[in-house]
Order: structure tokens, then sequence, then C-alpha cells
């Protein structure tokens, strides 16, 4: 009798080679792609190289414009670095730490803030690990750890079962979030083995990274319907790209198509001031004008919070439109979705 595989899931084109095998990226390029390469890691899970939106595609196929960096451009544009009390560790606020668990992702995207530092194999080693614990039982006012980029969920179930029994031993704290793509890119790695393993005592929450509506496949939709029936309440993350999703009509289809899968909608990112991807920026006052057009048109509970990081590890901060002015007679101007004024007189 022959026995049952599963079958072998396609593989992750890792290379400019690969990509121009598939077609993906114009001969013309090549020489200015392998520059890119040699700067930024490149890699498009199969499931991802199967959408063919422009929409996806930007997000994951290199661009000659990576060569061109900016001044106002950094390394390391959110100050991971600057906040770090251990290895592995940044400790930004004071009530929440994040935890890089590995540096691997299952895609490179191009607009990463972190491009400079993930693409790097391995986990966080036992000791830094043992470090990490010890630091978060000294400092008790950490009531969160969220895990993030590289993409925690690229460990295995195992791994991360271990770390947080670990997380759980801690009493202070009470709380763990995952940052993750792989629901969208891999979902095949959202298993009842995973689920199992985020379904315990110390609530777990998913934010999970998406900027276009054509991301959520059908298997991306299976791995959110699991994580939910494990109870793992869901928020997601999108990033605000040129090319991508700056439109209002584009991030409503994102924003209605998560809520269809009982995902919130909670952040919306300015674009990060990362190396190399100036051509994905727009301004603050294009991102407000977006913001604003969503406002009248869709429910409220599909609207994100649109955020800017402050470069150099200054915070994160609300820069969507403002709706209220003070009328300097004492009372204020309210506008109202339709962009009409109304007066409005405190008590
Ligand atoms: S950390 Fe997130 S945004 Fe950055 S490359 Fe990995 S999956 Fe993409």
């Amino acid at each position: 009798m022959t026995a049952h595989r599963p079958p072998a899931r396609p593989a992750a084109a890792t290379s400019i080679q690969a990509l121009q095998d598939l077609g993906l990226t114009a001969p013309a390029d090549r020489a200015a792609l392998e520059a890119v390469e040699t700067a930024f890691r490149v890699r498009v899970s199969p499931e991802m190289l199967a959408v063919a939106a422009p929409g996806v595609q930007a997000q994951f196929l290199p661009d000659p414009r990576e060569l061109q960096l900016r001044p106002e451009e950094l390394a390391d544009p959110i100050g991971d670095d600057a906040h770090r009390p251990v290895p592995g560790l940044t400790h930004r606020y004071p009530d929440r730490a994040i935890l890089h668990a590995t540096q691997t992702c299952e895609v490179y995207c191009r607009f990463c803030f972190r491009r400079e530092t993930v693409g790097e194999t391995g986990t966080l080693a036992e000791a830094e690990f043992d470090r990490v614990i010890a630091y978060l039982r000294e400092t008790p006012a950490v009531r969160e750890v969220i895990f993030t980029g590289g993409d925690p969920l690229s460990l295995s179930p195992r791994r991360l079962g271990a770390m947080l029994d670990r997380l759980e031993t801690v009493e202070t704290v009470e709380l763990v979030r995952f940052h993750t793509r792989v629901p969208v890119v891999a979902p095949g790695k959202v298993t009842e083995a995973l689920a199992e393993v985020l379904d315990r005592r110390l609530p777990v929450w998913l934010v999970l990274h998406v900027n276009h509506a054509e991301e959520l496949t059908p298997a991306a939709g299976a791995a959110l319907r699991r994580l939910n029936r494990a109870g793992v309440p869901l928020l997601s993350q999108t990033v605000l790209l040129k090319g991508v999703n700056a439109e209002a009509g584009v991030l409503e289809d994102l924003f209605r198509a998560l809520l269809r899968h009982r995902v919130k909608p909670y952040y919306l990112h300015h674009p990060d001031l990362a190396k190399g991807t100036g051509h994905f920026r727009l301004t603050l006052a294009e991102g407000q004008a977006i913001m604003a057009a969503l406002r009248g048109r869709l429910t409220g509970i599909g609207q994100p919070l649109y955020v800017l990081d402050i470069p150099g590890g200054h915070g994160k901060v609300p820069v969507g439109p403002g709706y209220l002015q003070p009328d300097g007679a004492g009372a204020w101007l309210v506008t109202d979705p339709q962009g009409r004024l109304h007066s409005y007189r405190d008590l």
C-alpha cells in the first residue's frame, strides 16, 4: 500500500536568477537587480509568486530603484538598536517589549524597515533567551511581550511552545502578541499544532501584516479561521505604500476583506525611512486625504489608526486627519465626514 504524503510545497524564489527564470524580472534589469540582491535579501514565497496582482508583486519583487538611497533614509529607522537592554529584546515603551526570536521571514518585503537585519538564519540562542527571561523578571513594568520581525511564525510550533512556556513563568507578563505575515504569505504553516500552541492560559494576540486584499487567498482565509477557532484575537497592520495600496478604494477593499475574515484593521503605518524605499513613500498629507476619504464610507470597525513611527526610536503617534480646531472664540469647529464645519461648545 502506498503511504499518502502531502504534496511537496513548491519552492520559494530566493534569487534574481530564480525570479528571472520565472519571467518576473526584466532581463535588462539583471545587473541592477544583482546589486540590489547583494544589499537586501530576496525571497518570495510560492504562495505570493502565485498572486499576479501588481499591488502584491510590487511588495516582493526587487526593483532597481532600491539602489537610490536618499539622505533622510536610515539603517534603523525606528531605533530598535537604541533601546536594546539585552540581545534579542527591544524595550522602548515602559509596559511592552519586542522580542526578536528569529531574523528569518517567509518573504523579504522590499519596503521593510528591518530590511538591513532580517535574512539571517537561526533563532535566538538559548543562552540569549535566558537573559531575556531574566530581564523580564527584573523589569515588572513589562506586561506585554511582542514577537516580531523576522517572522516569529516561521519558527516551529515546538520552539514557539517552549518559548511561550517560559514566558508564562514570568508572573508580570500578562499578554503576548505576534506580529506576522505567515498566515498570508505561507498559510500552510498555520497548522493545528501551531493553533494548539497559541491556545493557552497566557492570552496570545496576533497582528497580521497584510497590505492588499489579493493577499487574502482562500488558503490565507483557512489559516485565519484556524487561528480564530483557537481563540486568538486577530488584528491587522498595513503599510501605506505607493504602487501597492495608496488609494482609498484599494484600502477599503482590504479592510472590508479583513472584517469578513474576522480581523480588525488596527494600524495603517506611514512608510518608514528605510534605505532604498523612496519609491514606495508618499506624503503625510496624501495619507491623511486617503484616511479622510475612508472616514465617510467605511464602517468604524474597519478603520485603522494611521500612525507614524517617529524616526530615531521616539515612538509611534497617530497622524490621521484632524477633525477639531479652535474657533478663536472659546468653542470648537468640528469637521464632519463630508467636510462641513459645525460649531461645538464644551461645558
Ligand atoms: S519582518 Fe515583516 S515586513 Fe520585514 S521582511 Fe519580514 S515579513 Fe516582511
